[in-house]
C-alpha cells in the first residue's frame, strides 16, 4: 500500500487527508470509496456554510421524494453498485434485481431507454428526460419503506442532494425552484471523466435504476484493471482540475 496525502483548495476551504492506495492492479469501482469519503467531507463543510447563513436542510426522515428522480451515477459507481448487488444473499439480490427489471420494463415501454442511456456531463443539469422520468414516479429500486436500503453505499449524487427549500417545493421540483445546498466539486464528474479518458469515449452518466441494464452491456470494462498508483494519480489529477475550474 502507498500512502497519499490528498490536498485540494475548494470554495468551501481546503480538503486534506491521507488515503492508502493499493499499488497492485485496481478496478474503476475501487476508486469510488475515496470519492464518497471526500464527498462526505465536502457535504459537511457545505452544510455548515448553509447553517451559518441561517438556512436549514429540510430533508426529513423517510422522505423518498428525491429517490424518484433520475439519479445519475458515473461508470465506476455503477460497477460498485453491481458488486454490492452480487455480494448480497441470493434471495435479497433477486428481490432487488426484480425491482430493477420492473423499472427497466416501464421505461422501455415508454421508449425512454435510449434517451436515458445517453446523458453526458454538461453544464446543464436539468435534462428533459429527467423531467419525464420524474413524472413516472418510479421509486429507486433501493428505496424500501421510503428509506435508502444501501445508505452507506449510496452514490455521490445522493450524498450531495441536500435541499433547504420547503418540502412542498422539492415534492414538485419542476414546478418550483428547489434550493439545493451548493456543492463545489462533483466527484462523480471526476470519475466519469477519468472513465472517458481511459476508454477514449465521452464522459457519461448512467441512471441508477438502469445500472444492471447498462453493466450487462458494458462488457469487460467492469473487470478491467490498471496499475493502482497510476489509476489513483489520474483520478487525483481530474479532481484537481475540477477543483481548480470551480475556484
Ligand atoms: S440509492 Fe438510496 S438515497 Fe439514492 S436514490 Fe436510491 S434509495 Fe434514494
Amino acid at each position: 500500500m502507498a500512502l497519499f496525502t490528498v490536498k485540494f483548495s475548494t470554495p468551501l476551504g481546503e480538503i486534506k487527508g491521507n488515503v492508502a492506495v493499493d499499488e497492485g492492479p485496481m478496478r474503476l469501482a475501487e476508486l469510488v470509496p475515496t470519492a464518497t469519503q471526500l464527498t462526505d467531507i465536502l457535504v459537511r463543510k457545505a452544510l455548515k456554510k448553509e447553517e451559518m447563513k441561517g438556512k436549514t436542510v429540510t430533508c426529513g426522515e423517510k422522505c423518498g421524494v428525491c429517490c424518484r428522480q433520475m439519479v445519475p451515477v458515473s461508470p465506476p459507481e455503477a460497477f460498485l453498485i453491481m458488486d454490492l448487488l452480487d455480494s448480497m444473499k441470493p434471495a435479497t439480490r433477486a428481490w432487488f434485481m426484480k425491482r430493477f427489471k420492473l423499472v427497466e420494463e416501464i421505461v422501455q415501454g415508454k421508449h425512454m431507454i435510449e434517451p436515458l442511456m445517453n446523458p453526458e456531463y454538461t453544464d446543464e443539469p436539468v435534462l428533459a428526460v429527467a423531467k419525464e422520468y420524474f413524472a413516472l414516479q418510479l421509486p429507486c429500486p433501493f428505496l424500501t419503506d421510503e428509506s435508502c436500503s444501501i445508505y452507506p453505499y449510496r452514490p455521490v449524487a445522493c450524498r450531495e442532494y441536500n435541499v433547504t427549500s420547503p418540502p412542498e417545493h422539492y415534492r414538485n421540483p419542476y414546478a418550483y425552484k428547489v434550493e439545493k445546498v451548493p456543492m463545489p466539486l462533483p466527484l462523480s464528474a471526476a470519475l466519469s471523466r477519468l472513465t472517458g479518458r481511459l476508454t477514449h469515449t465521452k464522459p457519461r452518466l448512467i441512471p441508477l435504476s438502469l445500472i444492471p441494464y447498462w453493466v450487462s452491456k458494458a462488457g469487460e470494462l467492469r473487470w478491467r484493471q490498471w496499475p493502482g498508483l497510476e489509476l489513483f494519480e489520474m483520478f487525483m489529477s481530474f479532481m484537481g482540475k475540477l477543483a481548480h475550474s470551480q475556484q
